[in-house]
């Protein structure tokens, strides 16, 4: 792996202190980061480099799952690091970012090999890159890369304008656009799941999937992010990125040898398949659910409309359920169900595929389950897989088992990990192309605009529940259920 300098801007911020830290330390144990490496984070703060030292190894005391292992190695490891102040709209500061930079690559023979993450929020990210240009770091001998956060763009057109600008400083393979749902290790490892397994692959298309439903649940609210979120809503803030993501990942045919180009050809193949909600067809396709009070967990807490900081007005979508169709030859009339949202019953990503059914002639009086094959991606990581057997207990009547594969989680490598290690590689396979993310806004941008319309339906759900009524009525209508 190439010698670089690491760049981190908001290197003092929230996801720099729970993700970035551990990752890059977690690299670093198994020696994954180069010979020659060196960060430089950058903040409004005021701190010296032995005040930042203090705080990186905090942030991975607390958040890495192997500092136990290498309390030693914490020392060698912050020796890479090093901290800049400054105020990322000024221009004139990154002049002296840049001698910094320089300084160091000197200092440890690093050749100019720039990777820029931006962690930081939306507004500042065109403006850091222009200075990244206008003030000379970007104009390197070596490479250049640059990782952004997400969201990206508010709408398509806003997202057109950021891409834009970006452009003008590095071009789309210079941009690592992080979507860590693609860094999830179940979310990578379904190409291999539907590929390495004739049986699978053999049954991975419309002959015999009846259905596949994609969730995303959570049972937080708003919390901090009061003013975000009551902006952007589940749409923007799950469904438009992670959620068609991984329907992306799920259905895309894979490519007879596996590379970046043709991966993500496959998956822009079903972006473009995805067959346009017009927007009559949006009230018979689209739930959109907001929480009231409830109980999660035995423990009450308060409605959307109560949160701190949000408008007690607000008909803001804290859930939305959609019914997909990928008119592509491998998924001719399976509906793909997707639902995200907060306030949930539990805490789960998962992605169920219901295969057909045509048992029910056979064992007419009794109850078969259709077979159905579940990759839980988050929190737990696993596989399973239903089936019928008889249970010779039961006076051998037809019971579904299980057979269940799960990982043990304090060993698996978390998805910043993985994606980190990818962007120093210069492997953008599980990063979001501009063609994946400008189809997605193209193919959300009908519902954004229904949904300023306040006509449409929201959908009252209690929380600690599974979303409102009306998004089981979706599968009902369709003869199934979600899993
Ligand atoms: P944060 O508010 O905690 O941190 C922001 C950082 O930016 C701080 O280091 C701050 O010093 C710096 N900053 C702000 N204004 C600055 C200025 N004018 N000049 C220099 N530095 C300045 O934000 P965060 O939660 O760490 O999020 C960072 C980005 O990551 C955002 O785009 C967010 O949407 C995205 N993101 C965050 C999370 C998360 O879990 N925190 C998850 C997914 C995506």
């Amino acid at each position: 792996m190439d010698s670089m300098t690491f760049i981190l801007f908001g290197a003092t911020g929230d996801l720099a202190k729970r993700k970035i830290f551990p990752a890059l330390y977690n690299l670093f144990l198994d020696k994954k980061l180069p010979s020659s490496f060196s960060i430089v984070g950058t903040g409004r703060s005021n701190l010296s480099d032995d005040a930042f030292q203090i705080y990186v190894e905090e942030s991975v005391k607390t958040f890495s799952r192997r500092f136990s292992q290498g309390e030693s190695k914490i020392k060698e490891f912050l020796k890479t690091v090093r901290y800049h102040k400054m105020d990322v709209t000024n221009s004139d500061g990154y002049d002296q970012l840049l001698h910094a930079i320089q300084e160091g690559e000197a200092e440890l023979n690093i050749p100019e090999n720039r990777l820029f993450y931006l962690s930081v929020a939306p507004e500042f990210v065109d403006v850091i890159a222009s200075n990244i240009n206008s003030g000379g770091l970007g104009s390197t001998k070596g490479w250049k890369r640059l990782i952004i956060e997400k969201p990206f763009g508010h709408d398509l057109q806003s997202a057109q304008v950021l891409n834009q600008k970006l452009t003008e400083t590095f071009n789309e393979e210079e941009i690592y656009r992080i979507d860590h749902y693609l860094g999830k290790p179940m979310i990578q490892n379904l190409e291999a799941l539907a590929s390495a397994n004739p049986i699978l692959q053999a049954l991975w298309n419309h002959h015999y999937v009846a259905n596949v439903q994609i969730t995303a649940s959570e049972t937080v609210g708003v919390e901090e992010r009061a003013h975000y979120y009551d902006q952007s809503g589940a749409i923007r803030d799950m469904f438009q990125n992670h959620m068609l993501q991984m329907l992306m990942m799920t259905a895309m045919q894979l490519p007879k040898t596996l590379n970046i180009a043709k991966t993500r050809q496959q998956k822009i193949k079903i972006m473009k398949s995805l067959r346009p909600l017009q927007k009559e067809f949006i009230h018979s396709n689209v739930i959109r659910g907001q929480y009231e009070a409830g109980k999660i967990q035995n423990r009450s807490v308060i409605g959307y409309k109560d949160e701190p900081d949000i408008n007690a007005a607000s008909v803001n979508d804290t859930f939305i359920a959609v019914r997909v169709w990928i008119d592509h030859e491998l998924w001719k009339g399976v509906p793909f169900y997707l639902r995200t949202g907060k306030r949930m019953s539990k805490k789960c990503t998962r992605i169920v595929i219901e295969f057909k059914h045509p048992l029910k002639d056979v064992y007419t009086d009794e109850e078969v389950i259709p077979n159905l094959l579940v990759v839980e991606i988050s929190p737990n990581e696993g596989i399973s897989l239903q089936l019928n057997s008889k249970n010779p207990l039961n006076d051998n009547k037809i019971e579904p088992i299980f057979i269940n594969f799960s990982t043990n989680q304090k060993e698996v490598p978390e998805a910043y990990e993985l994606l980190l290690f990818d962007a120093l590689q210069g492997d953008s396979t599980f990063f979001a192309h501009w063609e994946e993310v400008e189809l997605s806004w193209k193919w959300v941008q009908p519902i954004l605009e229904v949904f300023n319309d306040e006509r449409f339906p929201l959908h009252f759900y209690p929380a600690g529940t599974m979303g409102p009524a009306a998004s089981n009525h979706l599968l009902e209508d369709d003869g199934f259920k979600w899993w």
